[in-house]
């Protein structure tokens, strides 16, 4: 094995201390400022130390990390998707929707808001507001009033009516294909583009990221980002690109069936023998690399 990353400084200070937490039952520690990023991420793999299995001994057998797998190899990703994919096959864009704008609009109200919560609210939107003219013709308070359940429903509203408005102002009512276009719209960031370029064009410039996929990248050692552009920029360099829509998918199902953000259900994963951070105590996860700004 080599253990040329596992002597990188991000990975001594990461690791060291979430062993020593194991240990003492103490999780949080403090991680020196510019310390604690691999010089090369994720080329530089993760070597998971075989000290850390010892501490899960008391797992059943299949369950223990095998110290063989380095986390963000190529072999690594093939193995979560192929397992993912045999797990849920299908999975799907959670969002209900019948027109590529009511796609955007419900990706819109997504921010900050469950996917659950956002079909609870759409179906009255869209029977009151069908189409991209009667959207941008909505008067605000009664398109906040329907929106309201969302969070952050003037914000919202607002960039509802003016999105459609553009929509029908520049591209004849139609939901552009194109990123840049895209990205001009209000209300519009990479994270709501990349889910509209996939599902309704199948396109993918890169990997959605939302609060599931960043969780779960970073549980899988796939990135010690924390920034979800920077999330998506490694996570790009390490899935290949015909992958960038499906494990989206497939991590979003995972992260809500399997991997919750405060109980992962480690014992009941397909991913335990191949996951950095199955089984490790308490609430501590390497999650914890949030803590780290990359
Ligand atoms: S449920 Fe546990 S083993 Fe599975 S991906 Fe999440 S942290 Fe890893």
């Amino acid at each position: 094995m080599s253990r040329g990353a596992w002597f990188e400084p991000y990975y001594s200070h990461k690791w060291a201390g979430r062993t020593m937490g194991a240990m003492n039952n103490v999780y949080s520690f403090a991680i020196p400022e510019n310390t604690m990023r691999p010089r090369v991420q994720p080329e530089t793999p993760l070597v998971i130390p075989p000290f850390l299995c010892s501490i899960k001994a008391n797992k059943p057998e299949e369950m223990v990390l095998n110290e063989e797998w380095i986390p963000g190899s190529a072999e690594h990703v093939a193995e979560i998707i192929a397992r993912l994919r045999a797990a849920y096959p299908d999975a799907h864009c959670a969002l209900h929707y019948e027109t590529p704008i009511q796609l955007l609009v419900a990706t819109i109200l997504s921010a900050q808001c469950t996917d659950e919560r956002v079909n609870m609210t759409t179906p009255a939107l869209f029977a009151r507001f069908p189409t991209a003219d009667a959207l941008a013709a909505a008067e605000p308070e009664e398109m906040e009033e329907l929106v309201r359940p969302t969070g952050f429903y003037r914000q919202k509203a607002r960039y509802i009516r003016e999105t459609a408005a553009r929509l029908l102002a520049e591209y004849g009512g139609e939901v552009p294909s194109e990123m840049e276009k895209l990205l001009t719209l209000p209300g519009v960031a990479r994270k709501t583009a990349n889910v509209v370029r996939g599902e309704i064009y199948g396109l993918a410039d890169g990997v959605t990221v939302d609060t599931h996929i960043k969780r779960l990248s970073a549980r899988l050692g796939l990135t010690v980002a924390a920034d979800p552009v920077k999330v998506e920029r490694d996570l790009m360099r390490i899935i290949p690109p015909e992958s960038w829509i499906e494990i989206a998918h497939l991590l979003i199902w995972h992260g809500r069936r399997v991997c919750a953000a405060r109980k992962p259900a480690c014992h009941a994963c397909p991913l335990s023998d191949i996951c950095p951070s199955a089984f490790m105590p308490g609430d501590y996860r390497p999650a914890g690399v949030a803590l780290v700004e990359s």
